[in-house]
């Protein structure tokens, strides 16, 4: 049978790129990066050549960047080290929105759990907030402002630059979580003003379990797992030294090939879109320009997103309602209400994530597919049923 991959915001397939990089590090060069012989001496090179690449990447410099298990260990290191840094002067208060990742909601819950004051901003219907909604926000005692680059779900690109400005003129670190933006579209952390950012591995075809943390120079970064002196004493643990050499390789593919992918990508996307548009009743999530070349996030009326995956599963096509994480419980995406969906509507939408490994073909047999899908749900859906016979009002 057909598969087509479409759920590169879940994680990516590594590139033959990344994983040749990774094997020597798995073989010859498996020294401790710790150890003062030559086996230790060359995986210490290769780390430290990682880095600097990865750095470039970013516009940061080297002594910047940490390595990390990945996005959610970098979240929930930056935001836990500012919280705790800006205790010690008195300041509370951290500002946020309502449609992060849960790597940094969940952190945030803990937080409040012992102390911290969140503001949680509002997301427009189109999936975006402002930075003057953050300028608003701000206060005397505000020791962190923590906002996604790029959203996971909906693929809507914050006016970060903006954010920054604003935190910066305020004197309060900004974080990031760019774990969707980074490799995909260009991210520059001085023209941006970022302070702290999250990235990953996996989310732009490198290995799973690897990420980094970019921490502006001079703004004090706790350790998150205690342990020997790697990484500046940032982060206690040996390094996954194949794994981040493997990220290196795979960023610096992802940053060099950027624009013709992103050319190929807006092509298939926008024929995706305006496909899935003729659908009857259906409607796209966030807003269409400020949105990853690779995102499409369509709700249809009086379907279950459940549903129209298990019909897509057979025939092949792997794609997301929501998002990984809420593909177990039947409560509806956070993301999805957060833009102000009735929980209906959340319910019935479907995430399709292309790479630039994906061809026109694999368009057009979603378009054949997902058309039958919507069909066959909406025929035993009791939501249909409610919106067709007038019980319910359409809400698209
Ligand atoms: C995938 C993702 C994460 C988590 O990254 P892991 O490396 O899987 O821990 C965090 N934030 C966003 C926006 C993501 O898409």
């Amino acid at each position: 049978m057909k598969t087509v991959y479409v759920d590169n915001a879940a994680t990516t397939a590594m590139s033959d790129t990344a994983i040749n990089a990774m094997t020597p590090y798995l073989k010859e060069v498996f020294g401790n990066p710790s150890s003062l012989y030559a086996a230790g001496q060359a995986a210490k090179e290769a780390l430290e050549k990682a880095r600097a690449d990865i750095a470039q990447c970013l516009n940061a410099d080297v002594k910047e960047i940490y390595f990390t298990s990945g996005g959610s260990e970098s979240d929930n290191q930056a935001i836990r080290s500012a919280a705790a840094n800006g205790a010690r002067n008195g300041k509370r208060h951290i500002i946020t929105t309502s449609f992060e990742h849960h790597a940094v909601l969940h952190t945030l819950k803990k937080l409040e759990q012992s102390g911290a004051e969140v503001t949680y901003l509002d997301v427009h219907s189109d999936g975006l907030v402002t930075a003057r909604q953050v300028e608003e926000a701000i206060r005397p005692d505000t020791a962190l402002v923590t906002v996604m680059y790029a959203n996971n779900e909906v693929g809507t690109i914050q006016p970060v630059r903006g954010i920054g400005e604003v935190c910066r003129r305020a004197g309060v670190p900004f974080h990031t979580d760019a774990v969707q933006a980074v490799g995909h579209i260009p991210v520059d952390v001085k023209a941006d003003n970022i302070d702290m950012l999250s990235l990953s591995a996996h989310k732009f075809h490198g290995p799973k379990g690897v990420g980094a943390l970019y921490c502006k120079r001079g703004l004090p970064l706790n350790s998150f797992i205690e342990g020997g002196a790697q990484e500046r004493n940032r982060r206690g643990g040996t390094e996954n030294v194949a794994g981040i050499v493997s990220m290196a390789a795979a960023l610096k593919e992802a940053c060099a090939n950027m624009r013709k992918d992103n050319e190929k990508l807006l092509k298939l996307r926008d024929r995706l879109i305006d496909g899935l548009l003729t659908i009857p009743y259906s409607k796209l999530n966030g807003d269409r320009k400020n949105r990853l070349p690779g995102n499409v996030n369509i709700c249809f009326e009086g379907t279950e997103g459940e549903s129209l995956l298990l019909n897509l599963d057979n025939a092949g096509i792997c794609a997301s309602s929501g998002s990984a994480c809420t593909t177990a419980s039947l409560e509806p995406s956070h993301v999805l209400l957060a833009l102000g969906l009735p929980h209906e509507i959340a319910h019935g939408s479907l995430r399709l994530t292309l790479s630039a490994d994906n061809t026109d073909e694999d368009i057009d047999y979603i378009l054949k597919e997902v058309p039958e899908a919507v069909k066959k749900v909406r025929a035993i859906s009791s939501f249909w049923d409610d919106l067709t016979s007038g019980k319910t009002k359409h809400f698209i």
